[in-house]
């Protein structure tokens, strides 16, 4: 594994070279996704693979995988979060092409000449990112949020204000 991260690349003639990517890629070098997440540690596993289909078609299959950080809404404590992302694109030049696809593929127009795979990489990134997350509740420090609104409710119908008068009076 080079420590180079390859950006600029010409993904129509990656795929009439078959060639593949399997690299790391540091959270902190994409700026947008950083953003939007509580921490930029962690890393992007990145597994691409350009190809040409059966029918010659510029195709990119493959994965990105990543551990990112974001606030649980009920306790704002940093939560990990595991992501998967898996696609199978077929990659086109016009946006007219796109139509006559084939079912499975989804579209990724491409300039061959101005292609940067960080931005792909961020973009799908960012598609995969939650936009709420919550600890699991046995997992979360924030408990008040943890009861049955309709029980918290009921108790405090219950609570007779003047009660709790008298008994703040019986203390002072
Ligand atoms: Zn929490």
């Amino acid at each position: 594994m080079s420590e180079h991260f390859p950006d600029h690349i010409a993904p129509i003639n990656f795929a009439r070279n078959g060639k593949s990517i399997q690299q790391k890629l540091a959270i902190s070098q994409l700026e947008r996704a950083c953003s939007m997440l509580i921490s930029d540690q962690g890393e992007i596993l990145v597994d691409l693979h350009f190809n040409t289909d059966e029918s010659n078609l510029p195709v990119l299959t493959g994965s990105l995988k990543a551990t990112i950080q974001l606030p649980c809404q009920r306790c704002t404590e940093a939560m990990d979060i595991a992501l998967e992302s898996t696609f199978e694109m077929a990659l086109i030049q016009d946006e007219k092409d796109e139509e006559s696809l084939p079912e499975q593929y989804e579209a990724l127009l491409v300039d061959d000449k101005a292609f940067s795979l960080k931005d792909f990489i961020e973009d799908e990134l960012i598609l995969s990112i939650p936009l709420v997350a919550n600890h699991q509740p046995e997992h979360c420090d924030a408990t008040q949020f943890l009861q049955d609104p309709t029980e918290i409710e009921i108790e405090e119908q219950r609570e007779n204000p003047f009660q709790v008068l008298e008994q703040l009076k019986g203390e002072v």
